[in-house]
């Protein structure tokens, strides 16, 4: 199996040749099709596996390839750490380098002057982690009305962090319909529970 195999466009196929990857990892080749059906996933991952690339790919494709109705956030990925924020924005901007998509990073920790003038100049893809999201939302800054795609990376993580409620908060904003991406590497019955309130109908991946 290789990445042409996956029904990838040609500006991500040369990006993905572009750092060498030849063959899709186990979750990519899971994940990518069902996302690019626009289903609802469930993943059990853990950091390693590609898990990052197995959802932006697919969300660089969707976006990229459909019209957007206005000028608000089209995909919100929500992750517990910024290390972890960093490192999905490098995913976006290497394998989007050819596509007109503008994606920003939101973390707490900073100040956030310089995150408030990027969200004003307009994103379409924001990844965030919680503590300074729910800030952000309610100082009017961020507006997840038009949410297409999104992403709760980490979720056992995020748990273990106390960010149940920002989550939570973050997640009843949201349009009810929307694609939504679920990513674990384990899945006890709290985490389990807080899938089911926020996934339709989704296919479960395990690696
Ligand atoms: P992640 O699990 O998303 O943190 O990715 C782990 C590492 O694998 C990162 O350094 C990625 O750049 C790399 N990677 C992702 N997909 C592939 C692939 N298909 N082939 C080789 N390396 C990859």
């Amino acid at each position: 199996m290789t990445f042409n195999d996956l029904d990838i466009i040609v500006p991500i196929l040369q990006a993905l040749n572009g750092k060498g990857y030849k063959t899709p990892t186990a979750i990519q080749q899971q994940a990518i099709p069902e996302i690019l059906l626009r289903k609802d996933v469930l993943g059990i991952a853990q950091t390693g596996t590609g898990k990052t690339a197995a959802f932006a790919v697919p969300i660089l494709q969707l976006l990229g390839g459909s019209q957007k109705v206005d000028n608000k956030i089209r995909s919100l990925i929500l992750t517990p750490t910024r290390e972890l924020a960093v490192q999905i924005a490098e995913n976006f901007k290497s394998y989007g380098e050819k596509l007109r998509l503008r994606h920003t990073t939101v973390f707490g920790g900073v100040p956030q002057a310089r995150q408030v003038a990027a969200l004003k100049a307009g994103v379409d893809i924001l990844i965030a982690t919680p503590g300074r999201l729910a800030d952000l939302m309610q100082q009017g800054y961020i507006d997840l009305s038009r949410i297409e795609i999104f992403v709760l990376d980490e979720a056992d993580r995020m748990l273990d962090m106390g960010f149940v409620q920002e989550v939570k908060k973050i997640v009843s904003v949201l349009p009810v319909q929307r694609q939504t991406l679920f990513f674990s590497a384990t899945m006890p019955a709290n985490i389990a529970a807080l899938a089911k309130t926020i996934l339709k109908r989704p296919v479960t991946i395990q690696t």
